[in-house]
This record gives C-alpha cells, sequence and structure tokens, in this order.
C-alpha cells in the first residue's frame, strides 16, 4: 500500500494534484476539508459543529477531526492506498495517524510536501474565492488567519515526517501538469 500525506499551506494545490494522483494511481482521496464541507452541506451535527471554525479559518479540534478519520479509514474497502489531504495538520494529529493506521498493520509511506510562498498563496485563495463560494476565500482576515494557523499549528507536522526519513518537498509552483509530473516521478521511486 501507498500511504501519501500531501502536505502544503491553504492554497497549495493540494486537492487539485490530490484529485490527478487518484486518477493515475487509484489511491482513495481522504481530504478532512471536504469531508466536513460535505457534512456541512447535509446538515449534520459534525458539519453543525465544524462550521464556525472552518468559517473562521480556524482548526476543527483534534479529536473531532481524528474521529472522522478513523471512521473513514474503517469503512474504506480495498484500496491501493490513501492520499491524505489535508490531514494531519497538528503533530497530535499526525501521532493518531500512526496510531491508527498501525491497528491497520499499515504505516505512512512517504510526506509530500507542496512548497508556495505566502504571497503566492493569497493571491491563489482569493482568485478561488470568487467562484468556490468558500465563506473562508472570501474574506482577507480569514485567509490571513489561515496562513497564521498553518504556520504556527500545521507547519510543525512537517518535522514529524522529516524525523522518520519521510519528507519530500516539491516546488508547488508551475503549470498543474510539471507539479503533477514532479510528483508522479516521487511515487514511482516508492514503487
Ligand atoms: P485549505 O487547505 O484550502 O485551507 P481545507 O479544505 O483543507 O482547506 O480545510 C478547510 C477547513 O476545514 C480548515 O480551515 C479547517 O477549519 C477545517 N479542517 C480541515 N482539515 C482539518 C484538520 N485536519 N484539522 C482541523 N481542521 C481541519
Amino acid at each position: 500500500m501507498l500511504n501519501i500525506v500531501l502536505f502544503g499551506p491553504p492554497g497549495a494545490g493540494k486537492g487539485t494534484q490530490s484529485e490527478l494522483i487518484v486518477k493515475q494511481h487509484g489511491l482513495l482521496h481522504l481530504s478532512t476539508g471536504e469531508l466536513f464541507r460535505k457534512h456541512l452541506g447535509e446538515g449534520t451535527d459534525l458539519g453543525k459543529l465544524a462550521q464556525g471554525y472552518m468559517d473562521q479559518g480556524n482548526l476543527v479540534p483534534d479529536a473531532v477531526v481524528i474521529k472522522m478519520v478513523e471512521d473513514r479509514i474503517a469503512t474504506a474497502s480495498k484500496v491501493n492506498g490513501f492520499i491524505f489531504d489535508g490531514f494531519p495538520r497538528t503533530v497530535n494529529q499526525a501521532l493518531a495517524l500512526d496510531q491508527m493506521l498501525l491497528t491497520h498493520d499499515l504505516s505512512i509511506t512517504s510526506m509530500l510536501s507542496l512548497e508556495v510562498e505566502a504571497s503566492e498563496l493569497r493571491l491563489r485563495l482569493r482568485e478561488r474565492g470568487k467562484t468556490s463560494g468558500r465563506k473562508d476565500d472570501q474574506d482577507n482576515i480569514k485567509i490571513e488567519n489561515r496562513i497564521k494557523v498553518y504556520n504556527e499549528e500545521t507547519r510543525p507536522v512537517a518535522d514529524y515526517y522529516k524525523d522518520q526519513n519521510k519528507y519530500t518537498s516539491i516546488k508547488g509552483v508551475g503549470s498543474v501538469a510539471s507539479i503533477f509530473q514532479l510528483i508522479t516521478h516521487e511515487l514511482e521511486a516508492f514503487k
């Protein structure tokens, strides 16, 4: 199994690249942001709980996210592996992910980190906000908060994987196709 953490700040292109990876490599895409937005759309209790945090660009509490991911992994039928997008976002979540994979006799193969500087992220998120309908993309204060939360709470997750020699940096600026080529090159090495 190939279990990949696709990492990077908001607007780095994780969702876009995940779709391409899924098509080519047949992995199951597990995006916590998408799962939360689905719950929000369906008006579930979990969606209602997450909404306030998401709209402000804050993190949903670890326990809530971890439970949701556990459930998703447990209900996944035979897959070649997972691509984790937007998770783990805290070191606590990274520890929990290792634990839950272990109970299925699995582990993370590698983290691929999309590197994009903050000025480019701001431009991309504002542009996306024009069409995404996402409240967290439409307001500069919320965008700034997400970048701040990323720097303070999420960036340390990269060190967690660096310490395990599972970290690979990918330049996240260029055409979608050229970035996908870099990712594919890395993934081939794990096969
Ligand atoms: P982006 O990467 O563009 O910021 P996501 O779609 O990954 O957006 O996530 C949207 C929001 O969902 C986050 O700002 C946060 O509120 C919530 N969220 C998603 N994943 C997590 C997570 N692993 N831990 C806590 N909150 C999360």
